[in-house]
């Protein structure tokens, strides 16, 4: 029947600004009568979740958040869909058999059940970057053993794997991620020792979850995007370069051994990357803007600034030290944005957390499972904390 032949998806982190974008590409590609909806997952905003669960007859709709259980029931009573929460929850709607599943969850919540999604052979579709961060090889390693593909949707990392073509693997020289340079690009070190969030969030080009846009500002963002692009395409640290292209046109770069540089271009909307991780190795036909070059007439390009931006160099870091040091990145730096959210370090404070917390487990043994990778994200959030309340203490 025409029902048999819908494709099973599952949207870990559908409320959220990628997982909506997803629901709009996937409503543009044919909606409920193409695809067939296993579970939706969210946080907090259960209206946003049950209505999108109602919208595309989902399965089964899951809040990470147990309190919020009953509402979500409530709110879905008397319409055939299952309702859970919590770690379990989460396992449960990635354990649904969907053959693909959107790793749209932000921070290293998302890891556990993208690895479940992974163990079972789902082809993972990766928003949540903070996976690769955090369990880098090992998590290349469980999508492989689980037989499903690992198709990126960062925007960066789509642009890259849309220029490297497999014949011509052997002659990748370099990968070029282009950075927007975000909100602070021009400030000097004095203007960014006083941001406020407020300031910090509102990204020039993009429109985004609130981790990522405050990253984009202080470029944490992209220190994760290079070591996502080391272990997504297995590539030793010194061929990543990253430069500032300030109007988000080129995605990325690829360099090969010929001279020659591949570009993937567009206007910046997520739901390009996403149709393309959806629909690979085609690609859909969606309705996005079009890039207008001659109103477009210039692209700029300036060297980062490791200073102002001390992310790249912390990334840097962390990837030439290898071991479990992404895993102490990533934790260190959501333990410092929250505190910066919450008003408890101030903006230049995160990198500063993070480059302590990284020098403090510098000797932590390189993982060999994830286990050991969950231990050291525990320890680095620990140790970030500790770090933080020195801050705190002294500001008041
Ligand atoms: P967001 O904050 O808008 O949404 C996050 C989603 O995760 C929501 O569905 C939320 O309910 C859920 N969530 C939050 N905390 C959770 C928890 N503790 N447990 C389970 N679920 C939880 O974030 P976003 O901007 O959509 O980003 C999602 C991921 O995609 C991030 O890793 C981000 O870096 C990446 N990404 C986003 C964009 C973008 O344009 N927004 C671009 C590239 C990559
Ligand atoms: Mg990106």
């Amino acid at each position: 029947t025409d029902t048999d032949r819908r494709r099973r998806i599952t949207l870990l982190g559908s409320t959220g600004s990628i997982g909506v974008n997803t629901l709009d590409v996937v409503q543009q590609l044919g909606g409920r009568e193409r695809f067939e909806i296993m579970a939706l997952t969210g946080n907090g905003n259960i209206a946003l979740l049950a209505e999108q669960a109602r919208a595309f007859g989902a399965k089964l709709a899951v809040t990470a958040d147990e309190q919020h259980y009953q509402t979500l029931k409530d709110e879905l009573s008397g319409t055939g869909i299952a309702v859970a929460a919590g770690a379990s929850g989460l396992d449960e709607a990635a354990s649904l058999d969907a053959g693909w599943v959107m790793a749209a969850i932000v921070g290293t919540a998302g890891l556990a059940p993208t690895l479940t999604a992974a163990a079972r052979g789902a082809d993972i579709a990766l928003a949540n970057k903070e996976c690769l961060v955090s369990a880098g090889s090992l998590f290349v390693e469980a999508v492989r053993k689980g037989g499903g593909r690992l198709i990126p949707v960062d925007s960066e990392h789509s642009a890259i794997f849309q220029c490297l073509e497999e014949p011509q693997r052997h002659a990748l020289e370099r990968i070029i991620l282009t950075a927007s340079g975000g909100p602070f690009r021009t400030h000097t070190r004095e203007q960014m020792e006083n941001v406020t969030l407020a300031t910090a969030r509102a990204h020039p080009n993009w429109s985004m979850g609130l981790k990522i846009s405050v990253g984009s500002a202080s470029m944490f963002n992209k220190a994760l995007e290079m070591i996502e692009a080391r272990h997504l395409f297995n590539v030793r640290p010194d061929q990543i370069e990253v430069v500032v292209h300030p109007q988000s046109i080129i995605h990325s770069m690829v360099g090969y051994a010929d001279g020659s540089v591949m570009a993937q271009l567009g206007v910046p909307d997520m739901r390009t990357a996403i149709g393309y991780a959806l629909t690979y190795p085609k690609r859909p036909a969606l309705n996005v803007d079009r890039l207008d070059f001659a109103k477009l007439s210039r692209l700029d390009f300036e060297a980062p600034d490791e200073t102002r931006f001390p992310a790249l160099r912390l990334a840097r870091t962390a990837l030439e030290r290898g071991g479990l040091q992404g895993a102490i990145l990533n934790a260190a730096e959501e333990t410092a944005f929250g505190a910066f959210v919450e008003e408890k370090i101030r903006f230049l404070d995160m990198a500063d957390v993070v480059e302590q917390v990284m020098d403090d487990m510098v000797q932590c043994p390189p993982g060999s499972s994830i286990d050991d990778v969950f231990a050291a994200d525990a320890e680095a959030r620990g140790r970030a904390k500790g770090v933080i309340a020195t801050y705190a203490k002294a500001a008041q």
